[in-house]
């Protein structure tokens, strides 16, 4: 078993509508970022590359590299997978926390799981997508952006 963690954040602004782990979620704003700014799949794909040791999601996926411009960040965890695939790994379970003081994230939450469930190859039973705020405080509690923090287990070859 390998096991990887995490983090990102991106700050509120721009014009996109907001996604999160795949599913959009209605608010009057979304995230800034270089991709669709789906700061809960960057999390994700940062935990996958720890546990492989395959570096980051900045190093794997430039912001400065134009072809990355707006893309849904599905791909990017997409083509994680598939190199972790390569290398004969698999995921046992992902937990996933987002921190947001809005919006609420309660009623995304299922299809969430359903979408990362999906992308992992992973069931749904072993997929957690949880959400908190920081009672006000800090930069999500003043609603400057959102941040989501991710483990992940991995394991070699593909059964369960
Ligand atoms: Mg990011």
């Amino acid at each position: 078993m390998l096991i990887g963690q995490g983090i990102d954040a991106h700050r509120f602004g721009g014009d996109r509508p907001l996604v999160l782990a795949g599913v959009q979620v209605p608010h009057d704003q979304g995230l800034e970022a270089h991709s669709d700014g789906d700061v809960a799949i960057h999390a994700l794909c940062d935990a996958l590359l720890g546990a492989a040791g395959l570096g980051d999601i900045g190093h794997h996926f430039p912001d400065t590299d134009a072809a990355y411009a707006g893309i849904d960040s599905r791909i990017l965890l997409g083509r994680v997978m598939a190199s972790l695939a390569e290398r004969g790994l698999a995921v046992h379970n992902a937990d996933l926390t987002l921190v947001a003081q809005r919006p609420k994230l309660a009623p995304h939450i299922s299809a969430m799981v359903q979408v990362l469930a999906s992308d992992l190859n992973c069931p749904a039973e072993r997929v957690s997508v949880k959400a908190t705020t920081m009672e006000r405080m800090g930069f999500t509690g003043r609603g400057e952006g959102i941040a989501a923090f991710a483990v992940v287990l991995l394991r070699e070859g593909s059964e369960d």
